[in-house]
């Protein structure tokens, strides 16, 4: 089912959201909705809470495939990259944001198993966008040169 995304200015955007402990139906249908809801709207990512619900859940849609990652942690961070992003919460804008080249993170899958993965280039980038988001942060907080686009 798809859902409405949260614009910029809602209060559920700005929260810490909570560690998911419950690897449920209610988790499973969560992220079944946020997958169709990135590809209807062509994201690279979208965060539970950009769907109002605040907890630790993201999933990020790019070359390298689709992902889930529930309850993700940064294990590091190396390099820089700096490069366009745009946020489904901010519609009409982009932005450009110095990102790390290269992360390792650890999650949960939708069964709550534990994975690890590194990510590089727009893959490290989406994955970073998407946790911030965890912790109440949107890109434009970090972007250099906000500016208007064409939808
Ligand atoms: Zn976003």
């Amino acid at each position: 089912m798809l859902r409405k995304v949260v614009q910029i200015g809602d209060p559920v955007l700005r929260q810490k959201c909570e560690t998911v402990t419950r690897f449920d139906k209610e988790l499973c249908a969560l992220l079944d909705d946020m997958k169709e809801t990135v590809r209807k709207y062509e994201g690279a990512g979208l965060a539970a809470p950009q769907v109002g619900v605040p907890i630790r859940a993201v999933v990020v849609d790019v070359a390298e495939g689709y992902f889930e990652f529930i309850n993700p942690v940064f294990v590091w961070q190396k390099g820089e990259q700096v490069g366009p992003e745009g946020c489904l919460s901010v519609v009409g804008k982009a932005g450009t944001v110095c990102r790390p080249d290269k992360v390792k993170i650890v999650f949960q899958d939708r069964k709550g198993d534990k994975y690890s993965l590194v990510a590089r280039g727009f893959f490290a980038r989406a994955i970073c966008h998407e946790c911030d988001h965890l912790d109440g942060i949107i890109y434009v907080d970090k972007a250099t040169d906000l500016r208007d686009v064409e939808d």
